[in-house]
């Protein structure tokens, strides 16, 4: 591969284990890729506080993306000046893709009548009941509480009244996203998008570097960034099909599940020397 790698992955499912949420296999790459300045850029439906929480346990200190696609987070360190259009976030800049959550809250407040018995707002449900649904801790629920950009809600109603929910929202501006569990109000981001943006904030700030943008993700809400990325890896699903991709070309399939498929297919396609990992491996 010609170029300077920038990986983009999704977190559930890809760089971490479906079951157990480890990352144990891509341990040793990660480190490699640290010590190469490779960045691998976290792109998830996550929130921010799940982020960097999980950034942490990584040792991770690339840019990240959250909420599919809504904002795209930079640290400081890596970029000193504030880049065009972004907001200041402590040790981050923030860059927003999609309208706040306060925003979404209001449309949502606004269409009460007709369908306030119907669901369940994320706002109104509290740490327990999130905890309850969910199966997370009580701190990861409290992490995943904190979204900023879109709105979840728990539906309660027939199948005809969703569809009416959804048409008042789009008329509104708005875009439903169907979740594994919760339907999604927001602006219609994606994670392609997202990508994009920082590849190119990458290719201004280093002008005199060829990027290429490598994609890895294992479920639907991964195709638009697997779409358009230079190459794209499919993560097999120990739960679900590959999603289908249009392209063919710059397109591998892991073979194995998760974090060791992430690690089978980045050594075979960036030709990383055993020898970088065995040392790490010790
Ligand atoms: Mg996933």
């Amino acid at each position: 591969m010609i170029g300077q790698p920038l990986i983009f992955t999704d977190l559930d499912g890809t760089l971490l284990d479906h079951f157990s949420y480890s990352f144990e296999p891509a341990q040793p790459l990660l480190s490699y890729f640290d010590e190469q300045q490779i960045p691998v850029i976290a792109n998830t439906s996550k929130t921010c506080a799940e982020l960097i929480h999980i950034r942490k346990e990584l040792n991770n200190s690339a840019p990240f993306i959250v909420e599919n696609g809504a904002a795209v987070y930079l640290p400081k360190k890596l970029f000193p000046e504030c880049p065009k259009d972004c907001h200041d976030d402590g040790a981050l800049w923030r860059y927003e893709m999609s309208r706040p959550r306060e925003h979404w809250l209001n449309l949502l407040h606004s269409l009460k009548p007709s369908f306030q018995s119907l669901y369940t707002s994320f706002s109104n449900l509290s740490i327990e009941q999130l905890v309850q649904l969910t199966g997370l801790t009580t701190e990861q629920a409290e992490r995943a509480a904190k979204r900023q950009f879109g709105e979840p809600v728990l539906w309660h109603g027939n199948r005809e009244d969703k569809l009416l929910f959804i048409q008042a929202i789009n008329e509104l501006g708005g875009n439903v996203l169907q979740g594994g569990r919760f339907l999604h109000v927001g602006d219609a981001v994606n994670k392609g998008a997202a990508m994009q943006w920082l590849k190119q904030l990458y290719c201004d700030h280093y002008p005199n570097t060829e990027f290429q943008s490598i994609a890895l993700g294992d479920s639907q809400n991964d195709v638009d960034m697997l779409e358009i990325a230079d190459h794209a890896v499919v993560i097999a699903s120990p739960t679900h099909s590959a999603p289908k991709l249009k392209r063919q070309a710059n397109l591998n399939h892991s073979k194995a599940y998760g974090p060791e498929g992430w690690r089978e297919t980045l050594i075979q396609l960036l030709e990383i020397p055993a020898q970088a990992l065995l040392e790490r491996e010790k």
